[in-house]
C-alpha cells in the first residue's frame, strides 16, 4: 500500500508512514494504526482517499480505510504544526491528467482564452498577469487552467505551480487563523511561482479571505509571479467582491469562454470518443452535436451514456441507438414562462407569487428553482432572467443558482424533484 501511495501521491508521504500498522480488516474496513493522534489527524485529513485507493489496489477488492491511534503518550507527541508545516499547497488537488492542451479543442468560442493560456505557459508571469478566465459551467475553465499547469510543469519541473480551488484557499486560511499558523499559510502561498485558483466566485462574502488574498496577490504580482483565476462570471459581477480586488482581477487579461458552436461540439465529441476509445460514426457525431448544445460537460455525459448503452445492449453505436439514448436529453428551446408554469403547478404556488417580491420561503424557494432552471435551460443572461421575476438584478439570479446548486448536494429529495420538473419543462411545448 505504501508503494502505491508513494507512486501516486508522493507529496502526501511522510517519513513516519513506515511505522503505520495495518491491524486487520473487518467487514470491508481496514484499520491502520498510527503512533499518535497528530499523525492520525494528518491521515484522516489528507490521506484517507489515497489510502483507500492503495488498499483497493493491493487487495483487489472494495475496502475502506479507517485510522486509529495506539497507546497515547503525550510526552512524545509532536504538535500538529510540525506535521503540517511542510505541507506544500499543491498536494491537495491533483491535476486531471486529461486536462491538457492536446485534449483541448479550440473554436470561435474559446480561441482568445486558449491563445492567452498558451502564451502564459510559454512565459509565465510576463505576458498576461493576472489571467482571469470566466464562463458558465462546463465550458472548459478548469480544463484550460489545468492545461497551463501541465504545460508549465512539463517545461520546468521545478516551478512551484500551485493549483487549488477557491474553497480550499479559504478553508486553509480559516484553519490557519484558528491554529495560529498564519505565517506558514503565507509562506505556502506567497512562495508560489504560479498560483492558480479555480472558481474564485466563492471568495464572495468572505471578507477576511479576500483581504488575505489581496495581499497574496500583490506579493506575487510584484515579483512577476503568475496568477491564474477562473470564475463563473466576470470580476465586476462576483457578488460582494471588494472593489480593489475587482480592479486587480481586471488589470491583466480577462478572457471569456462561450458556448461551443456546432463544429466545435463535433470536434469535442470526436476528441472525447478517442480518449475513451469509443468508436463513433460521423452521423452519430453530428446527431449528438445537434442534440446537446448546452455545454461540453453535457456532451461528455451524452457520450458516456451512449457508450454504456452500447455495452449493456451489446449493440454498436448507431444513429438509432443515439436516438434512444439521448431521447430525454433533447435541448429544444425552453422559455422562462414554461419553467414558471411547471414549477408553479408542481410546487403549489402561483405564477404571480413567483414574480412578486414576497420573501416567504414557500415562495422564495420555488422562485430560486425557477431561476436555477432558467439559467440551466435557456441562453438568457442573468439580467434577462431577473427581468422575468419582477425585475430582480443579476446578482439575485446568480445567488439563486448557487444556492440551489448547494442544496442539490445536501437535500436528498431535491435532485429528483428538480429532475422531474426539468423533464416536464422539456416535454411541454412552448
Ligand atoms: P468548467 O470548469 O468550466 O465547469 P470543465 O473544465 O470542468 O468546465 O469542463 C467540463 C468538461 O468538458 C471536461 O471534461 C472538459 O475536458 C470538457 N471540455 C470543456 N471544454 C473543452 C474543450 N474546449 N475541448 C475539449 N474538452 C473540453
Ligand atoms: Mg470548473
Amino acid at each position: 500500500m505504501l508503494g502505491h501511495v508513494k507512486l501516486n501521491h508522493p507529496s502526501l508521504v511522510r517519513g513516519w508512514f513506515t511505522q503505520l500498522i495495518p491491524t486487520g480488516i473487518d467487514q470491508g474496513v481496514m484499520i491502520v494504526r498510527a503512533s499518535n493522534s497528530a499523525q492520525s489527524r494528518y491521515l484522516v485529513k489528507h490521506c484517507r482517499d489515497a489510502f483507500i485507493e492503495a488498499a483497493q489496489a493491493a487487495l483487489g477488492r472494495l475496502v475502506t480505510v479507517e485510522f486509529e491511534v495506539t497507546q497515547e503518550s503525550p510526552a512524545q507527541e509532536p504538535d500538529d504544526e510540525a506535521i503540517l508545516a511542510f505541507r506544500p499547497v499543491a498536494e491537495t488537488i491533483r491535476l486531471n491528467e486529461h486536462f491538457t492542451f492536446d485534449n483541448f479543442v479550440t473554436g470561435p468560442c474559446n480561441r482568445l482564452a486558449h491563445a492567452a493560456a498558451r502564451a502564459i505557459s510559454d512565459d509565465p508571469g510576463r505576458t498576461y498577469n493576472p489571467f482571469f478566465v470566466h464562463g458558465s459551467v462546463g465550458l472548459g475553465k478548469t480544463h484550460l487552467i489545468q492545461a497551463i499547469c501541465h504545460a508549465i510543469r512539463e517545461a520546468n519541473p521545478d516551478a512551484k505551480c500551485h493549483y487549488i480551488s477557491c474553497e480550499m484557499f479559504t478553508n486553509d486560511f480559516i484553519e490557519s487563523v484558528e491554529n495560529g499558523a498564519l505565517h506558514q499559510f503565507r509562506y505556502r502561498y506567497r512562495n508560489a511561482d504560479i498560483l492558480v485558483i479555480d472558481d474564485v466566485q466563492f471568495l464572495a462574502a468572505r471578507e477576511r479571505s479576500q483581504e488575505e488574498f489581496f495581499h497574496t496577490f500583490n506579493t506575487l504580482t510584484q515579483s512577476q509571479r503568475q496568477i491564474i483565476l477562473s470564475a463563473d462570471c466576470p470580476p465586476p459581477e462576483i457578488p460582494s467582491l471588494e472593489e480593489r480586488l475587482v480592479s486587480r482581477f481586471n488589470s491583466g487579461l480577462v478572457a471569456f469562454l462561450d458556448r461551443p458552436c456546432f463544429e466545435t461540439r463535433m470536434a469535442i465529441i470526436r476528441k472525447k470518443a478517442k480518449l475513451r476509445c469509443i468508436e463513433i460514426p460521423e452521423d452519430v457525431v453530428r446527431f449528438v452535436a445537434d442534440r446537446i448544445d448546452t455545454n461540453n460537460r453535457d456532451i461528455e455525459g451524452a457520450l458516456v451514456k451512449l457508450d454504456a448503452m452500447s455495452q449493456t445492449e451489446s449493440k454498436p453505436i448507431t444513429a438509432e441507438l443515439a436516438q434512444e439514448a439521448l431521447g430525454t436529453m433533447s435541448t429544444r428551446p425552453v422559455s422562462v414562462s414554461t419553467i414558471m408554469e411547471v414549477v408553479a403547478s408542481s410546487m403549489n404556488v402561483k405564477v404571480s407569487d413567483l414574480q412578486s417580491k414576497r420573501r416567504a420561503k414557500s415562495v422564495s424557494h420555488p422562485r430560486q428553482i425557477c431561476m436555477f432552471l432558467a439559467r440551466e435551460l435557456t441562453t438568457l443572461s442573468l439580467e434577462q432572467i431577473g427581468g422575468y421575476f419582477g425585475g430582480r438584478d443579476h446578482t439575485t439570479v446568480l445567488h439563486a443558482h448557487r444556492n440551489i446548486t448547494k442544496l442539490l448536494e445536501t437535500e436528498p429529495d431535491l435532485p429528483t424533484q428538480i429532475e422531474e420538473i426539468r423533464s416536464r419543462v422539456r416535454h411541454t411545448t412552448n
